[in-house]
C-alpha cells in the first residue's frame, strides 16, 4: 500500500479517534493518538503520567517541549515509517512547526491535513452521552476553549499550505470514514 501521512483535525467530539481508528485499519498505517499516550502513561503513573495528569485534568494543553519528546519516539517507531493517522497532534502553531521538522528530518511530509467539522451543538449533545474522566462539563468547556484559541488556527495554515481537506463530522461513522478515504482520493 501507498505511504499515507495523515493529520486529523476536529474538536474534542468530533470523532477524529474513532476515525483514526478506522482509517489505519483501511490504510495499513498506524493511528497515533497523543491523548491515548498521554492517558496510557497516566494509568500505568509513569514519570510522564505523573507530569501530565492535572494539565488533562483541567483541561489544559500539555506543553509542546513534552509532546515533541512524545511524538518524536513515537514517529521513530518501526510502523510508523511508513505513514500514519496522527490524531490529536499538533494542536498548536508550534507543533505544526516541530511535526514539519521531524518529518522534514526523515525525508518525509504530510499528505494531507483532514479536518472533522461539527457544529457546537452536536458536540455538546455527545459530550452529555459520553463519559471520561476528563469530560466533567467545565473541563469540556475549557477544552473547547483551547481548541477554539490554539488549534482552530491551524485550519486556516494548513488551508493556505494546500494541505486541508474539510468533511462533515456529523454523519454516521461509516459515512464519515468513506468521506475521508474519498477526499484523500484513496481507493480501498
Ligand atoms: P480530544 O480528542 O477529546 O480533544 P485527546 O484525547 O486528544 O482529547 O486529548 C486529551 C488531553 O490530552 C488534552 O485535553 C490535553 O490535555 C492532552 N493532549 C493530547 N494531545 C496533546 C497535544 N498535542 N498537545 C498538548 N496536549 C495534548
Amino acid at each position: 500500500m501507498a505511504e499515507m501521512r495523515i493529520v486529523l483535525l476536529g474538536a474534542p467530539g468530533s470523532g477524529k479517534g474513532t476515525q483514526a481508528e478506522r482509517l489505519a485499519g483501511r490504510l495499513g498505517v498506524p493511528a497515533i493518538s497523543t491523548g491515548e499516550m498521554l492517558r496510557a502513561a497516566v494509568a500505568g503513573d509513569t514519570p510522564l503520567g505523573q507530569r501530565v495528569e492535572q494539565i488533562m485534568a483541567v483541561g489544559d494543553l500539555v506543553d509542546d517541549t513534552t509532546m515533541t519528546a512524545v511524538v518524536e519516539e513515537r514517529l521513530g517507531k518501526s510502523d510508523a515509517r511508513r505513514g500514519f493517522i496522527l490524531d490529536g497532534y499538533p494542536r498548536t502553531i508550534a507543533q505544526v512547526q516541530t511535526l514539519d521538522e521531524l518529518l522534514a528530518a526523515a525525508g518525509q511530509s504530510l499528505d494531507a491535513v483532514v479536518r472533522i467539522e461539527v457544529s457546537e451543538t452536536e458536540l455538546v449533545r455527545r459530550a452529555l452521552a459520553r463519559r471520561r474522566a476528563d469530560d466533567g462539563e467545565e473541563v469540556l468547556k475549557a477544552r473547547l476553549a483551547v481548541y477554539r484559541e490554539k488549534t482552530e488556527p491551524l485550519i486556516a495554515h494548513y488551508g493556505d499550505r494546500g494541505l486541508l481537506r474539510e468533511v462533515d463530522g456529523s454523519r454516521s461513522m461509516e459515512e464519515v470514514t468513506d468521506e475521508i478515504l474519498g477526499v484523500l482520493a484513496v481507493r480501498v
